[in-house]
């Protein structure tokens, strides 16, 4: 059987979507789901809407033809997930836009929700909508995810404070071993940390620590970091890495993107209470603080200060 005949083998973009649809449940904060012209939400408390989106891309962010369409699916809303993590927020919704290559553009969009449906199952998230497309390019996807603030607050990247201490989730480097296709978003861990300390700034390491740390300097005002060389948590992977090109471990913890781990900003004395007691399932490593002069700086083991050049992945400069 063909066609919208057999609902198990969709061929057309609205079978497909009728497929989508008949995967998909709604939960608390949607109204309407997929299949008017918008979706209907409504907030389940008092809170703020938080919205984001990722495009990704092959050949850029992922290869379809090495790591195929449920890779894909999974990292495209992970990545937006991490967002969410960062601004300690409860994810509600997806929308997911594609643009399928013309060849098998129905199994690869059902390869991708494949893909994506656990992990939007497992956080809570509602596939409330999107925007199917295929052409003779290469497959793009873009994800937008609504989350809602919790009675905490968002946590931005602009509330670090000279004197507080710079914390990690875990440990940093090697994603491109594979890690960078399974993004495991910090969302418990950022609820948890936000409900046991009060944190004054956040980023979710998607550039390089180096990097990400940096947005975090400039948003609170111009400040600067020392971290500590040893205190940095090395990832196997960066080690793995580092046996096979000229880099050090600590440069790749340092500059290398996609961990998806949180950099967190708080008070000195919040870092000392959470690394004894981590929030569960948190993990805590302190590697550095915040001062007010402007500047990264690496602190060796005996002490000497030594300039970092941040050197994360920036789209428009390679
Ligand atoms: P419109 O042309 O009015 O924008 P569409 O025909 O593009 O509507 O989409 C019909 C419905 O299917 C809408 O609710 C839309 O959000 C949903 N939709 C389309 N593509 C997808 C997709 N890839 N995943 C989830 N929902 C989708
Ligand atoms: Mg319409």
């Amino acid at each position: 059987m063909t066609g919208p005949l057999n609902p198990d083998r969709p061929t057309g973009e609205f079978s497909l979507i009728d497929w989508i649809r008949r995967k998909t449940g709604v939960g608390r904060s949607t109204v309407l789901g997929i299949g008017d012209d918008c979706a209907i939400l409504r907030p389940t408390r008092d809170s703020d809407w938080l919205v984001t989106t990722d495009m990704l891309m092959d050949g850029r962010h992922f290869r379809l033809d090495h790591d195929g369409p449920e890779a894909v699916g999974f990292k495209a809303l992970g990545v937006n997930l991490s967002d969410i993590a960062a601004m300690a927020g409860v994810p509600v919704a997806a929308v997911v836009a594609v643009a399928l290559p013309k060849a098998h553009a129905v199994e690869l969009a059902q390869g991708i929700h494949a893909g994506m449906a656990p992990l939007a199952a497992q956080y809570g998230v509602d596939l409330v909508g999107g925007d199917t497309n295929a052409w003779d390019g290469p497959l793009v996807i873009s994800i937008t995810v609504l989350g809602e603030t919790t009675a905490r607050g968002a946590v931005r990247r602009s509330g670090a404070m000279p004197g507080d201490a710079i914390v990690v989730t875990g440990p940093l480097g090697g994603s491109l071993q594979g890690r960078h296709l399974r993004p495991q978003p910090r969302l418990l861990e950022a609820l948890a940390l936000h409900q046991a300390a009060p944190l004054h700034a956040m980023i979710d390491i998607s550039d390089g620590l180096a990097s990400d740390l940096g947005h975090i300097l400039e948003e609170s005002g111009g400040l600067g970091a020392i971290l500590d060389a040893d205190a940095i948590p090395i990832h196997p992977d960066a080690r793995i890495l580092s046996a096979v090109d000229s880099r050090s471990t600590l440069d790749h913890a340092l500059n290398d993107g996609e961990d998806f781990e949180l950099c967190v900003v708080v008070a000195p004395d919040d870092a000392s209470r959470l690394i004894k007691a981590p929030p569960s399932p948190a993990l805590v490593h302190r590697i550095g603080e915040i001062r007010a002069e402007p500047g990264l700086w690496l602190r060796t083991r005996d002490g000497q200060l030594i300039a970092i050049n941040a050197r994360g992945f920036d789209h428009l400069h390679e």
